[in-house]
């Protein structure tokens, strides 16, 4: 395992939507394990592939006291409600912003044997995951602002995804 670069803003990857994963195989593992070990050392709560200069759709998620949780192929199959959360994001350092999210989403992926799992979240999860699956598709959370002047700094203790 190995803690590798986060690319961050204005890195052209981080707008390109990422390719789906045909094989989960020894390559796929392998850049799991990494940005598993990169998420924890960022420290950050969430990572998506093109964060590590990977185009392919997989995303890992460490919420603090739960089981980290490694996704290929994620889709959003169900969004409800809506909240306003402050988010920010490992790839747009030091700040965080105001934006909407769903209350609740139901999240569909394979897990790293190929096994098809079905993920209901709410709070931070719902959150990640929302935050992660925007990240393959090129979709960063400054997008969902209203306005870029309503960013602030960052507090020490708050997560990154
Ligand atoms: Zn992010």
């Amino acid at each position: 395992m190995a803690v590798v670069p986060i690319r961050v803003l204005p890195n052209p990857i981080l707008r390109q939507r990422s390719k789906r994963v045909r094989a989960i195989d020894g390559s796929i593992k392998k850049l799991i394990d990494n940005m598993l070990e990169t998420m924890h050392a960022a420290p950050g709560a969430g990572l998506a592939a093109p964060q590590v200069g990977i185009p392919l759709r997989v995303i890992v998620i460490g919420i603090p006291e739960q089981e980290d949780i490694a996704l290929i192929n994620p889709q959003i199959v169900r969004r409800t409600g809506e909240r306003v959360v402050n988010e920010g994001c490992l790839s747009i350092p030091g700040y965080v912003g105001e934006i909407k999210r769903a209350v609740s989403v139901t999240v569909k992926g394979r897990d790293q044997n190929g096994k098809e799992i079905r993920i209901k979240a709410d709070e931070l999860l719902a959150q990640a995951l929302e935050h992660e699956i925007d990240h393959i598709n090129g979709v960063l959370y400054i997008d969902h602002m209203e306005s870029l002047d309503k960013l602030r700094k960052i507090e020490p203790d708050e997560k990154q995804l």
